[in-house]
């Protein structure tokens, strides 16, 4: 439906630009609307995650989520990196047949880094709500023309929540206060983004036609096709075979049941291409319909949203060494560990927003001696592949969830029996 109509616009109806922009105009007002309750919520759920258990727990929990959310992005990154080097999809061409375009940002691993710390530290909370994040703007005609800020400093507020909520939580009966304001300020978001799930239909429906309508150069697809194949096959072992079989190795209970559980998100994701603006939706799915326990997905969804990026890892893995048989440069063993590396720091240094992963893959490609410009290779068909891996981004910080609540079980049970705050039933 979504993908005819903005076909039959498309060969019917012949657009202005300006008339694509009104097309595109209640797509543009879900995307705006998801933005907007991402503040709230990840303000109400991270305190009062964090205050609703005791310091010692929630650091159980974090560190259990960390080697999570680092084992499947190796897991990712491996399974990218044998899937390129057994297809080839660049030994078949020439980078020549694919234009170069635009200028290239300069990033580098010592930045992306230093950037990531730094940005865990915002200076100022309210600045922090308007994040300093770089990313690419594409042009029509696949130039990158620079790059802009904008959405949330989403790590540099989960810092402080974190803080904040243990803070909170040690202050005894006076933390109550604030432990309840923030419990109902998380209820009330949570029923906006119910009102906002009623339109949400309606949104991806024109989002998806006014794409369709927009891209121009369909022949490109032919031409990476092989690439693209490889970053898709690679996304779909991953979320069908992989992350399945570590949950199912755990948790014993039918991952695909609880894939299915996370279809909105998953169709979210795919449309919107921001594991952040996807947060409330992923938010509903595991607690209404997977009924993952309040206590870890306030806790483990909105850092996995920042920091766990197994679709992107994979995808820096692959385009790194497809960019490097495009202009035969064989890699040793040294430099597929260098690019395992710093794939993995890429995604982890990306923000949950569309083309982010585009941003840090300047860095694997330095990090080996390949022209940093080359990145504009794969520009053009970015915005298909950004809606995969967002999508697979989501899965891993879902079942990441479903895991560490397995692993958690019997702190959570003492914490049942001694606490009477109850938010552990958000509907
Ligand atoms: N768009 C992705 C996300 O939000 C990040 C990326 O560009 O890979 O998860």
């Amino acid at each position: 439906r979504w993908i005819g109509l903005g076909v039959v616009v498309r060969e019917y109806a012949s657009l202005s630009h300006l008339h694509k922009q009104y097309f595109g105009f209640p797509g543009e007002i879900l995307m705006r609307m998801l933005k907007l309750v991402i503040l709230p919520l990840i303000i109400s759920s991270m305190i009062t995650g964090v205050a609703a258990l005791d310091s010692e727990v929630s650091g159980k929990i974090g560190l259990r989520a960390v080697v999570y959310y680092f084992s499947t992005t190796i897991i990712a990154v491996i399974l990218g990196i044998v899937l390129v080097m057994t297809i080839k999809p660049g030994v078949s061409q020439e980078a020549e047949h694919i234009d170069r375009t635009g200028t290239t940002p300069n990033v580098t691993t010592v930045d992306t880094l230093l950037d990531l710390v730094r940005n865990m530290f915002p200076e100022n909370l309210l600045q922090a709500c308007f994040q300093q994040v770089t990313i690419i703007n594409i042009t029509k005609d696949y130039k990158i023309v620079g790059s802009y800020s904008d959405g949330i400093n989403v790590l540099g507020l989960i810092v402080f929540c974190v803080a904040f909520g243990l803070v909170i939580g040690k202050m005894g009966e006076r933390g109550r206060i604030l432990l309840e304001f923030f419990d109902a300020l998380n209820e009330a978001t949570m029923r906006l983004v119910q009102i906002i799930m009623c339109y949400m239909p309606v949104g991806i429906l024109f989002l998806i036609a006014a794409k369709i309508i927009e891209v121009e150069d369909w022949e490109i697809f032919r031409k990476m096709g092989l690439y693209m194949v490889t970053v898709l096959s690679g996304l779909a072992i991953h979320s069908t075979i992989c992350l399945p079989l570590i949950y199912f190795a755990i948790v014993r209970k039918n991952p695909y049941t609880f894939t299915l559980g996370m279809a909105q998100a998953l169709v979210t994701a795919l449309m919107i291409s921001s594991s952040s603006a996807t947060l409330p939706v992923t938010f509903r799915c595991a607690e209404e319909n997977l009924r993952i326990d309040k206590r870890i997905t306030r806790f483990v969804l909105p850092v996995g949203a920042t920091i766990n990026m197994d679709g992107t890892a994979l995808y820096e893995a692959v385009a790194a060494i497809f960019i490097a048989q495009l202009n035969d440069y064989s890699l040793d063993v040294g430099q597929i560990v260098t690019i395992s590396i710093t794939a993995t720091v890429a995604s982890i240094g990306a923000a949950g927003v569309p083309n982010a992963g585009l941003v840090t893959m300047v860095i694997v490609l330095t990090a080996v001696g390949l022209p940093a410009n080359d990145v504009t290779l794969i520009v053009a068909v970015d915005w298909l592949l950004d809606r995969f891996r967002t999508m697979i981004n989501v899965l891993g910080d879902a079942y990441g969830a479903g895991i560490v609540q397995k692993l958690s079980r019997r702190e959570l049970e003492r914490m049942d029996v001694t606490s009477d705050v109850d938010v552990t039933n958000p509907f």
